[in-house]
């Protein structure tokens, strides 16, 4: 069965169709400026060249027209006709706490990710675009929605609820969500499938550093804790985003600085993270290369990065008691040498060792620790848009 897999985004649209007798990619796109002037589908059928679409889109549905037109165009097409494609994936960020799981959609789980708009509210909102675009041009298709959130609803209460008046949590659901879901379960199966044992007897700390980033802890296949919370904003330093700061520090800089709510939001989510502290850029590659020609700051805001992740690890190996397996994925875990070796620097102490030569890997599937008796380290791709096609084909098989 072939699977579309689709990820929206506000004026945005992921996508790849993967034939799942062997997991293969057979097509992929980015549509990008949706309703903005100049959009386009960037449409790559594997083996053939890549081909530009430029054409007005007004909204997701247009989009979406234009990506099925693309994926059976005789010249550039991966499939002759839209009965080749057997369901549709859709990633959703945010299930809230209705959703543990992926599921089929119907009537009443669009009713429930409408519920959740109000915790996602910049991300629900096209995901749901996208699921209705979708219904109206494949009525017959099945769908499947798998959300970011879903692997941490393992979560125990004493690892999700937050130290404030239990009352927020009963009327408005403030607790620990976590998300990078999807890529912390791919790659947490990954790490025990390459360890050749089950996830059931391991402990596995998952690192998904990339713009976005979270530390997660793995036990026995389940998330017992991550270091996103309420909001993707919680936790580590990230390219733009803050992650954890006093909150004291949030009612003093509006004051100091007049700033009104959504300033200070855009302060948190836009301005921080290591942009903030180099002031050079929030690409890591650009803080590297500005480190590397003296500029202190970048070199401070990498230190910072990376102490946190170090912090991080630390409390779950505390959580865990042994950690069997330490895994780095996304952009920078999957790309940057130095980083992964920074981060284990000093971690020797609780039988981190990382091999220096080994980790001289970039985006590739590779072991990169010291020895055997120590903890694994693994450099591992991750793979969200196959972890969404796997569940989506499990629940349309049932
Ligand atoms: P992602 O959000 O997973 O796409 O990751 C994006 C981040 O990965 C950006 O900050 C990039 O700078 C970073 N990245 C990609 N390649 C490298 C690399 N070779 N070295 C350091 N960072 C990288």
């Amino acid at each position: 069965m072939n699977i579309l897999v689709i990820n929206c985004g506000s004026s945005s649209l992921k996508y790849q169709l993967i034939n799942m007798e062997n997991e293969g990619v057979l097509a992929k796109g980015l549509v990008e400026r949706i309703g903005i002037e100049g959009s386009r589908v960037k449409h790559e059928t594997i083996g053939k060249e890549e081909v530009i679409i430029e054409e007005p889109m007004s909204d997701h549905r247009k989009a979406l027209e234009l990506v099925l037109d693309a994926l059976i165009n005789p010249n550039y097409g991966a499939i002759k006709s839209m009965d080749e494609i057997g369901a549709v994936g859709h990633r959703v960020v945010h299930g809230g706490e209705s959703f543990a799981s992926s599921v089929i959609i119907d009537d009443r789980v669009m009713e429930a990710i409408n519920d959740c708009i109000d915790l996602a509210p910049l991300h629900n909102p096209p995901n749901i675009m996208g699921i209705e675009a979708c219904q109206e041009l494949m009525p017959k298709t099945p769908m499947v929605a798998v959300f970011d959130t879903a692997f941490h609803q393992t979560i125990p209460a004493s690892n999700y609820i937050y130290p404030l008046p239990y009352e927020l949590y009963e009327k408005y659901g403030i607790r620990k969500y976590g998300f990078h879901g999807t890529s912390h379960k791919y790659v947490s199966l990954k790490a025990a499938e390459m360890l050749g044992k089950d996830i059931k007897d391991l402990n596995i700390i998952t690192c998904h550093l990339g713009n976005g980033a979270s530390v997660c802890a793995v036990q026995g296949g389940k998330s017992i804790d991550t270091s996103m919370g309420f909001t993707p904003l919680e936790g580590l330093a990230m390219g733009t985003r803050s992650g954890n700061v006093d909150p004291a520090i949030i009612p003093f800089v509006m004051e100091k600085e007049g700033l009104s709510l959504d300033e200070v939001n855009n302060l948190l989510n836009k301005k921080s993270g290591v942009l903030g502290i180099s002031g050079v850029s929030s690409d890591f590659r650009d803080i590297e290369e500005a480190m590397e020609e003296g500029n202190e700051r970048a070199k401070l805001a990498l230190e910072v990065f990376t102490n946190k992740v170090k912090k991080y690890i630390g409390a779950y190996a505390a959580l865990m008691c042994n950690v069997d397996a330490l895994v780095f994925t996304a952009g920078i875990g999957e790309n940057s040498i130095s980083i992964r070796e920074q981060i284990c620097e000093g971690l020797e102490c609780i039988d981190i060792k990382i091999d220096k030569e080994l980790n001289k890997v970039r985006g590739k599937e590779t072991i990169v620790s010291k020895d055997l008796t120590s903890t694994a380290i693994l450099v591992i791709p991750t793979n969200e848009e196959l972890m969404i096609a796997r569940d989506t084909l499990e629940l349309v098989q049932k």
